[in-house]
């Protein structure tokens, strides 16, 4: 079994109920993070993981709001780890520059840290693996492969899946539709998918908002993606405009047109099993 939890569904936009875009993906003994919005590690704890829990962050991109409290999982894994385990953080060409940036922001709070607790005389360990495709992770009979998606003008940007056990899952990350992003979920169990409804994305009087259609899948175009790669479960996230309670049906409507599968529409902390 592979285990995901939807940590946070929310976008850019602020959202008291939905954190940045974040899945954890539990498979084996590892526990990876994909992508690190928006009050990640508070609901990480709420399910029942902590940041010394983390196996690897995996980044799909450098856009803001996926990679908001990157600081925060660098920190609290540092201080809250007593015995020192390097952070692996998976993501596309650039990652090691933001990680080296943030770890320049955090220079102060490192000394104040160091200064003041004998046990702690190192700096946060993180070792950056930069990929633009391929086998990313091998461990434990935990095989994540990494391929290109198609986010542009942001770029690299990657999509990841996870097999354990005979289990596959697939996180497309922010893309529109692409022909990597069709190979690597090709018959996975499940395909994590960012989306935004296209039909009221495109009311909105403002530029800026209707400007987000150029580099995303709608609900449809997600749905079709699932389609052609013949996945088992599509799982919606990164509800743009936000996910209104009791709206559900409207996004499973939109994706039924284009899959015939099970839809899952769920709120921070919904779980997904996905077996063989
Ligand atoms: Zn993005
Ligand atoms: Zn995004």
């Amino acid at each position: 079994m592979i285990d995901i939890t939807l940590l946070g569904t929310g976008s850019p936009m602020i959202d008291p109920n939905r954190a940045g875009p974040s899945t954890l993906v539990k498979a084996g003994a590892g526990v990876f993070l994909v992508d690190c919005g928006r009050g990640v590690l508070m609901r990480a704890a709420a399910a029942g993981v902590g940041a010394a829990n983390i196996t690897a962050l995996l980044l799909t991109h450098l856009h803001s709001d996926h990679i908001t409290d990157l600081s925060d999982v660098i920190t609290t894994r540092w201080v809250t780890t007593f015995v020192p385990s390097p952070l692996p953080i998976i993501g596309p060409p650039g990652t090691k520059a933001v990680v080296e940036a943030t770890l320049a922001a955090l220079a102060p709070d490192i000394s104040y840290r160091i200064g003041h607790h004998p046990d702690i005389t190192e700096p946060p360990s993180i070792q950056v693996h930069e990929y633009t495709d391929g086998l990313v992770w091998d461990e434990g009979g935990v095989r994540i492969t990494a391929a290109p998606t198609d986010h542009r003008p942001v770029e690299p940007t990657l999509g990841f899946r996870v097999e354990y056990d005979g289990a596959s899952v697939v996180l497309a990350g922010d893309t529109v539709p692409c022909e990597s992003l069709d190979a690597l979920a090709k018959d996975a169990g499940a395909l994590v998918h960012t989306v935004i409804r296209a039909d009221l994305v495109q009311q909105m009087p403002i530029q800026r908002f209707r400007d987000i259609l150029d580099y995303h899948s709608s609900v449809e175009q997600a749905a079709a993606t699932a389609a052609r790669a013949g996945v088992g479960t599509l799982v919606l996230t990164h509800y743009v405009p936000a996910l209104v309670p009791g709206q559900e049906d409207q996004w499973r409507a939109l994706a039924a047109g284009e899959f015939s599968g099970p839809v899952e529409v769920g709120n921070d902390l919904h779980r997904v099993s996905v077996g063989n």
